[in-house]
């Protein structure tokens, strides 16, 4: 499993427009429109590739509207994902209409500069403004630092106010890779502990397992009265339960990644996810789609602590004891959440006992990842341990300042 090769992320600001400008944006935005619409026409039933509208409609819009070249390229490429996207939601699909303010930018079609000033390519002249955005936001984070580079951007027109979502990329590193003594956080995934890793940090599921049981009632109760008011309780049963489970999963991310700084880990190992979800027969339809969001909330928090996530194969974790390694269904108790090996008697909690062996299953065959992870130690609340039993206490790691 190779990812992407950048990390990319989009910091939200307002545009702080003068009078005469915003006449401009606004022209920009109704040919954006217009020409994402003329390729749309053009396209539609004809092809839905990128390449192949901008080759249909590339022209079109040049004659026909006021896009500069670059402008009626990516339109073309907008209008090419919305048939793309139209397709594959319903096979008799409407044809799309572009109603919604926005356009496109990209590292072409804006500057960035010092000060929080920002360049925008028009139907004439550039339009210079100033984003505005809190002093300490999160937006300075990437606008602050050049390891980030402006990327696909979107302008936005709503309540008479012009925003911009400034898109950043920053190449995935391949340099500060884990040393060969680097320590793994190993981290098992579940339904009644969402999460729980091998330093025994335990975040449980059972609210959210709860209040998406409560929610499938209410959704099986009121299908059958299908009148307005029904549908609108809902739609807010709905917003309530995605805010919560984002909130739960966005907690536990942050708690997992500061467990890896804080026993001075460079990497985090899940299980491989759809094996997970696989072995999880008890899991509720959604836990599969939980994990990969928490996933990757870790991998978006790791990456600026420059801690790599990997998912390594999850086969057996569950079913294998720490200790002596003796492998067996019955090691496993389920209903109890008890692990106890029936060759050597070890017992613990049975998410912490796989917690661990997935960490060491990322020492020893390496993750899934074409990159591989040179780690030597596993971490455990009281130190960390080599795959072989070799433990360094975290007194000692102290002692020599490497938490
Ligand atoms: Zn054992």
């Amino acid at each position: 499993m190779s990812g992407p090769e950048y990390f990319r992320r989009t910091a939200v600001t307002r545009l702080a427009v003068e009078d005469e400008d915003h006449e401009r944006l606004l022209s920009m935005v109704r040919e954006w429109k217009r020409g994402c619409q003329i390729a749309v026409n053009a396209a539609w039933g004809v092809c839905h590739t990128r390449n192949e509208v901008q080759k249909l409609a590339y022209e079109k819009l040049r004659e026909r509207t006021s896009l500069g070249s670059q402008h009626a390229v990516l339109a073309t490429h907008r209008a090419a994902e919305a048939i793309k996207r139209a397709l594959e939601r319903d096979d008799d699909a409407a044809k799309p209409e572009f109603t919604s303010p926005t356009v496109v930018y990209d590292s072409r079609t804006l500057t960035l500069f010092d000060h929080r000033n920002i360049s925008l390519t028009t139907t004439g002249d550039r339009v210079r403004c100033r984003l505005v955005f809190p002093d300490h936001g999160y937006q300075s984070r990437y606008l602050d630092d050049d390891r980030w580079e402006p990327a696909k951007s979107t302008l936005h027109y709503r309540d008479g106010e012009f925003h911009f979502h400034l898109g950043f990329r920053r190449p995935r590193p391949d340099v500060d890779l884990p040393t060969e003594d680097a320590t793994v956080l190993g981290v098992s995934l579940g339904v009644e502990n969402l999460a729980v890793t091998s330093t025994a940090r335990f975040f449980s599921g059972a609210e959210l397992t709860h209040r998406h049981a409560e929610f499938a009632d209410l959704r099986e109760d009121l299908r059958e009265t299908n009148t307005r008011s029904a549908r609108r309780t809902l739609r807010q049963a709905g917003e309530r339960i995605e805010n919560f489970t984002r909130n739960t999963l966005h907690e536990v991310a942050g708690g997992i990644v500061s467990e890896a700084e804080r026993h001075g880990c460079s990497v985090i190992a899940f299980g491989e996810l759809e094996g997970v979800q696989e072995m999880l027969t008890e899991a509720a339809p959604f836990h599969g789609q939980a994990f990969k969001r928490l996933f990757e909330f870790v991998a978006y928090r790791a990456a600026e602590r420059d801690i790599t996530v990997v998912q390594v194969n999850p086969e057996y974790t569950s079913q294998r004891c720490t200790s002596c390694g003796f492998t067996h269904p019955q090691n496993r108790d389920v209903e109890n959440n008890r692990f106890e090996c029936l060759k050597c008697g070890s017992e613990a909690n049975d998410d912490y006992n796989a917690a661990k062996n997935v960490g060491f299953r990322c020492i020893r065959r390496g993750p899934l990842s074409s990159r591989g992870v040179g780690a030597k130690y596993c971490a455990l609340g009281s130190g960390r341990v080599t795959p072989d039993g070799e433990f360094v206490p975290n007194e000692e790691l102290e002692a020599v300042g490497k938490p």
